[in-house]
């Protein structure tokens, strides 16, 4: 992975083998973002979608297997308990342009993957919602 940085915005270049979240939270590490939002295009080859059913408060997912365009990657990062907490979605395409889509878990670039981070200069804490389930914003 490859970070630059112009302004407020931060550019990634994650690299075929290199799992999406993993690298997103290291950059977030190692220049000490805190809040922002994601937006990104790629390929990737693996990668685990899901779903949250706020009725039962269980989540459902579904790993896909083999060539996928990242056609939207949409996302944004905050804190819980001081650590960096990502909430990512992502829609993929496969060789028949058919969409899936959903809460990303898991991907593994294919042939690469372009994150763009704006930052937001402060912090957006999280806490858990007892009626969702949900870790929902804390303001
Ligand atoms: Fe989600």
């Amino acid at each position: 992975m490859k970070i630059k940085k112009v302004d407020n915005n931060y550019i990634l270049r994650i690299d075929k083998g290199e799992e999406i979240i993993d690298s997103i939270k290291k950059a977030c590490t190692e220049k000490q973002i805190k809040a922002g939002g994601i937006i990104g295009v790629g390929a990737v080859d693996e990668l685990k979608i899901g779903l949250y059913n706020v009725d039962n408060k269980e989540y459902l997912s579904e790993t896909l297997k083999g060539a996928y365009e990242v056609t939207n990657l949409t996302g944004n990062i905050s804190t819980m308990n001081g650590e960096i907490y990502l909430h990512l979605h992502i829609t993929v395409t496969d060789e028949n342009y058919n969409a899936k889509g959903g809460h990303l878990n898991f991907a593994r670039v294919g042939g690469t993957c372009e994150i763009i981070i704006e930052e937001i200069k402060d912090t957006l804490e999280r806490k858990k919602d007892p009626v969702t389930g949900l870790n929902i914003y804390d303001f």
